[in-house]
């Protein structure tokens, strides 16, 4: 129960949403290390080095920037490029660092290390150019924290130890800062070796499943496409319909015109189809100059439709680059696959519809469907 409430509580501070939760996240982060600080602070109170008001003043004005940040990133004031207030968060921690500086007394000398975590942090979010000029920036505001500490108590800063410690926190902020330019073109070479990585795969992933000649889909591909549509469609009842399409007198392009001419053929072809059809039909070269077309989600009449219509385009579509007065046209069997019917059953059913459409005179669609008891019905679209 008092988990639950423990959940409850983090969901509201930190929202549902995972990316601003993420970011939320990291301000939490950012929290425990001004707490930390404010601790150390309270130490310093203790050891007489930081008066009470100073340090009093310094723990209002954290809460107030966390309260600020906690909204700015929950409402997301920031650019789009820094919703989680990155860049703000850094000048904040800087101008603390300073006054942390101003603060510690005798101990101010070891505080100069908190420049050099801001530039760590820096590293991972800036360009490097955005880097060095934080460098400057935390530099040029500790040698102005140092001269303003020194001018109203020389006492606890003597100008022998600051300069010492200045020189000492620009050496270990500029080896930091060179570091982080290392560190940002070693991430900068690894996204881009990610990028060449995801580009190569793409290409294999077309090889793999695009036929090279006309780019629609290779025939383990369509078959594979066709076995998923066959489980949606066994799930859902959805009608599924398939087409084989033969060109017809192909090997007579070869012949008259040249192989050349007849690849030219089987990529306008291909083409016009894929044009033709509906997006989410799925075309695929079955082999040589035989195509299959699979219509998911499509009923026997509209998937005749459909080949009527490329064979219309087919008229329209000019091969005469191809070879003067070229006309191209097919022949097809469509079925309709049943529920429980094996894909290699419906294949062969189209197959041997196509074959019909090829004795009976080419150009034209064979449907073939169970439709009655006493066997397939067939008709000519
Ligand atoms: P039908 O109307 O009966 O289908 O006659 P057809 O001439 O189209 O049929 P056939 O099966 O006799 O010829 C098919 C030809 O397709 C033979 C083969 O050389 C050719 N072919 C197969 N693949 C390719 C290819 O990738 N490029 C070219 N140019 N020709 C191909
Ligand atoms: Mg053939
Ligand atoms: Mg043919």
């Amino acid at each position: 129960m008092s988990r639950s409430l423990l959940a409850r509580a983090v969901d509201l501070v930190l929202t549902t949403e995972p990316r601003a939760r993420y970011r939320l996240g990291i301000w939490l982060t950012s929290v425990t290390t001004y707490l930390i600080y404010t601790g150390i602070l309270w130490v310093q109170v203790a050891l007489g080095y930081t008066p009470v008001v100073v340090a009093s003043a310094l723990t209002a004005a954290t809460a107030s920037v966390n309260v600020f940040l906690y909204f700015g990133v929950r409402h997301q004031w920031g650019p789009r490029w820094d919703r989680s207030l990155g860049g703000i968060q850094l000048l904040i921690g800087i101008v603390f660092m300073w006054l942390c500086y101003a603060t510690a007394g005798p101990a101010a000398p070891a505080t100069v290390i908190v420049v050099a975590s801001h530039i760590v942090y820096a590293m991972f979010a800036m360009p490097p150019r955005q880097v060095w000029q934080l460098v400057g920036l935390s530099l040029g505001g500790l040698a102005a924290t140092m001269a303003v500490s020194h001018r109203l108590q020389p006492g606890h800063y003597p100008p022998g130890e600051l300069l010492v410690s200045f020189l000492y926190a620009a050496l270990v902020v500029v080896l930091i800062a060179r570091l982080a330019a290392i560190v940002a073109r070693m991430n900068e070479g690894l996204r881009s070796k990610s990028r060449e990585l995801e580009s190569a795969l793409e290409r294999v992933r077309h090889l793999a499943t695009r036929d090279d000649l006309t780019q629609v889909h290779n025939r383990r591909h369509i078959t594979e496409l066709m076995g998923i549509e066959q489980q949606r469609h066994e799930r859902s009842g959805s009608p599924l319909c398939v087409a084989l399409l033969d060109i017809d007198l192909f090997k007579a392009v070869n012949d008259n015109h040249g192989h050349q001419a007849g690849d030219e053929v089987l990529r306008r072809f291909a083409q016009t189809a894929q044009q033709a059809l509906r997006s989410s039909d799925l075309l695929g070269r079955w082999g040589g100059e035989e195509f299959i077309v699979v219509f998911p989600s499509t009923s026997i009449d509209e998937a005749s439709v459909a080949l009527q219509r490329v064979r219309e385009q087919l008229i329209a579509a000019d091969f005469s680059q191809v070879a003067a007065g070229l006309r191209v046209t097919f022949s097809a069997g469509l079925v309709r696959i049943e529920p429980g019917e094996r894909l290699e059953q419906a294949l062969e059913r189209a197959d041997q519809a196509m074959y019909r459409a090829k004795t009976g005179g080419r150009d034209c669609v064979e449907a073939d469907a169970p439709a009655t008891a006493s066997g397939y019905i067939a008709r000519r679209a």
